[in-house]
This record gives C-alpha cells, structure tokens and sequence, in this order.
C-alpha cells in the first residue's frame, strides 16, 4: 500500500517541485565505512578483463549462457498468456513465501521421478538456484565457520561464503571429483557447517563426482556432523552415460542435505527460477531468510512455469536442446586439439556446459587469455575458481553459447593467438 505521509493531500500532477534549501556546512564528516563483508569480496582483475569479452565480435567461450536461439520463447509466451488468463489478478498479487502450489508440486513430481522422494510440501520456490544458496547461508553460516568447497568451484558460491564472513576450506580433488579420504581428515579437523558440491557436471571443471564417492559423502556427513549444499544446475543437460543418483538420494543424506535445483539452463535464466528442497527444519528457517529478503519469487513467473511445465512438453525441449549441446561441445573437442599449445591437456564432460583444460608447463592463461582477446576469442581463466595457492595454468572453456561453426572459427583465433 502507498501512503502519502507529506501533507494533507499530494499534489497535483506537475506542480513545481520546491528547491531544497542551501546549508552550508563547515566540515564534512566521511559516511562510515563499508561492512568488512562488502569491502573483503572485490572485483577481480579477471571480471575486468573478461568485460572485454562483451565487444561485438568476440566468439566467447567465457561466460556460462545458455544458446538464446534455442529458448522455447513462442511455448513461454503461451505460458505467461495461460497465466494471465487463469487469473490475472492472482498472477500480479503478493503470494506465499514457499511459492505457488503448481509450481511447488511440478518441481516435486520432477524429482521423485528422478529416484528421490520429494512432496510439494518439501520444496521452496527461489529466485534462481543463487537465492536458494543466499538462503541457505544465512540460515546455516555464521561469521569464522568454516564452509568446505570443491577445489576448484563456482565463483558466485566463494562470493556468497566470502560475504557471510565464511572461512572456505577447500577439499581436494581429481578427475573425479572430491576425495571422500581427504573430505574426512578435513572434516575431522575444521569442524565445518556445511560442504558445498556441485556433484553433476561441475562448475567449473565438468566434473561428475561417481556414486561410490557420493555414498562416501554422505556417510561421512551422516557420521561426522555436516550439512550437506547439492548444488545441481546441470544435472539435465547430460550428452552420454548414466545419470548418478542425487547426493540427497544416499543413506545417510536424507536429513542433512539441501538440494539446489534451478530452471535456468532448462528453460531460461531470465526468469530466475529456482527450487530448494531441504529437510523440513531447514526449510523453515530458510523460509525466514527468504521473507526477509524478497518476501517471494515474483507470482506471475511462477505461474507462467508452472502452465509450462503442466501443458509444454519440457523432455522434448530438454532432448533438443541436449542435442544441440552434445554437438557443440564434441565440436570444442574436437577443434582444441589445434588450438591449444602442445601438451595442454582438457577433460571430456559427459554433460553440462564447460571442458576444463591446462596449459603446459611455463604457460599462464591470464596471458593467453590478453592474446587471446586481441585475436577476437575469449575463455575464462581457472585461477578465480580456487581457494587458496591458484593453478594458473588451468582455463573453463563454455561451449553452449555457440554453433559448432562459430566454436571452429573461434578455436582457429586461439590457436592463431597461441601463435
Ligand atoms: N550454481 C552453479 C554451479 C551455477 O553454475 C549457477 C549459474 N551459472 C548457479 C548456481 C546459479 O544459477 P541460477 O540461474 O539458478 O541462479
């Protein structure tokens, strides 16, 4: 509601705006400072550099987009039409905290179908998977704990710890994902809050930690006394292989574990669209953070999802958009082989958006990526990505964004950069 507090009656339309008057002051006293939280988390000279990436022109492989052109716009703009005609005025009104039952219960159905038993009533609606970790922070983090993360991992993850005055811990890994070995000695000496893992298709690396490692987790957690963050933006978007069953899915997991889930990279990261499922005492103080921070997700978005997801056919979108992936990122592969130095080495992801690869020895991929930018391609460097000593040899290539043809073109101006 809008109050008028000024006078008596507002007034009208266009009435000259009276001028403030001059006061002079003698000193000027500085505002205090900013939170230690805002001032320790600062822009990086690598986010400086990849603003370079926007130039019309550059093929990038930096940022994480999905392709535009293959949105499903005429099915989401029936959506938002469906909504509007339902109910118009519900669509624009304030509506819960959770989130609305239609979409609560389709992103319920959507997990239990994926082995894990998920009622409406388990699930929060969030704005993007991003609130959903937001949230969880401020329900589970306080100032000096310490937060376990994979080495490397998502960046806006180390922002959103680093902001809540976290101490980030990171886990050793290879290939595979996390060391469940390692995960335990930390464990046992940090006395963390919570692991974060993105098990499926990480970010940035590709990897997908097995599920023999996955039961390890949880046990490890079941056992030892840690909140679990499945962080899980990626897991529809496999190319080959089977799908792992959700850290959340193993004994030991069940009443310890948040589950991220986002509609980003299967419908559109502009709706900021995102689900949580947690264990119900979680959940509640989740949804405390949540009322303080947006009060909810907006009502017509979620409405408009929800008819997608009740009368759109979201496996057919998920299979073509799949396709398309599929063949971009064998297009990467097979296109690096000439476009990085001798002795580079990349991984072969099974699904998601990114190949992780290093440079041989001597090489530095903040370099490259100068050169790189000069030639008209771009690429994010892996050295963000750590906590603590960075490998600065290592690069995220995305490979989403563009056609198999672009992805050639761009890889001939890495290779021509690499010179
Ligand atoms: N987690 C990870 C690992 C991500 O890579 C991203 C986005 N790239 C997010 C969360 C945030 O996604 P959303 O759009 O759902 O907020």
């Amino acid at each position: 509601m809008f109050l008028w507090l000024g006078c008596a009656h507002p007034p009208p339309e266009g009435a000259p705006v009276p001028a403030v008057p001059a006061v002079s002051v003698a000193a000027l006293t500085p505002p205090p400072a900013f939170a230690a939280r805002a001032a320790s988390v600062g822009s990086s000279p690598v986010r400086e550099i990849l603003a370079l990436t926007e130039r019309p022109g550059v093929i990038s492989f930096a940022g994480g987009l999905p392709a535009p052109e293959l949105f499903d716009t005429e099915g989401l703009r029936a959506a938002y039409d469906a909504a509007f005609a339902g109910s118009a005025r519900r669509a624009l009104q304030y509506s819960t905290t959770e989130g609305v039952p239609e979409l609560r219960a389709a992103v319920a159905d959507r997990a239990a179908a994926r082995g894990l038993p998920t009622g409406p009533d388990d699930v929060l609606i969030t704005s993007g998977s991003q609130q959903g970790l937001t949230l969880l922070t401020t329900a589970l983090v306080e100032p000096g704990d310490v937060v376990l993360v994979e080495n490397p991992t998502y960046l806006a993850a180390l922002q959103c710890f680093g902001l809540a005055g976290a101490r980030v811990v990171a886990v050793p890994c290879d290939e595979e994902g996390m060391l469940p070995d390692a995960l335990a000695e930390i464990v046992a000496r940090e006395r963390p809050r919570l692991l974060y893992t993105i098990p499926t298709f990480q970010n940035p690396t590709g990897r997908t930690l097995p599920g023999a490692r996955r039961a390890a987790v949880a046990e490890i957690a079941a056992r030892l006394g840690l909140w679990l963050v499945e962080d899980d933006p990626y897991g529809d978007l496999r190319y080959e292989g089977s799908p792992v069953p959700w850290l959340a899915a193993h004994p030991g997991a069940e009443d310890r574990t948040a589950l991220l889930g986002s509609f980003s990279k299967i419908m559109a990261p502009g709706l900021r669209l995102g689900w949580l499922r947690a264990p119900a005492a979680l959940r509640r103080a989740v949804v405390v953070a949540k009322q303080a921070a947006d009060l909810h997700t907006s009502t017509v978005d979620q409405l408009a999802a929800a008819h997608y997801l009740a009368e759109a056919d979201l496996a057919a979108h998920i299979a073509t958009v799949r396709a398309a992936y599929r063949s971009r990122r064998d297009a990467l592969l097979a296109g690096l082989p000439g476009a990085l130095p001798a002795g580079s080495a990349w991984n072969r992801p099974e699904g998601g958006m990114f190949v992780w690869a290093r440079l041989p020895e001597g090489h530095d991929a903040t370099a490259l990526l100068r050169s790189a930018i000069a030639h008209g391609v771009a690429f994010v460097p892996g050295a963000p990505f750590f906590t603590g000593p960075a490998d600065a040899r290592t690069l995220r290539l995305s490979f989403t964004t563009h056609t198999a043809g672009e992805i050639a073109e761009g890889l001939g101006r890495l290779g021509r950069a690499v010179g």
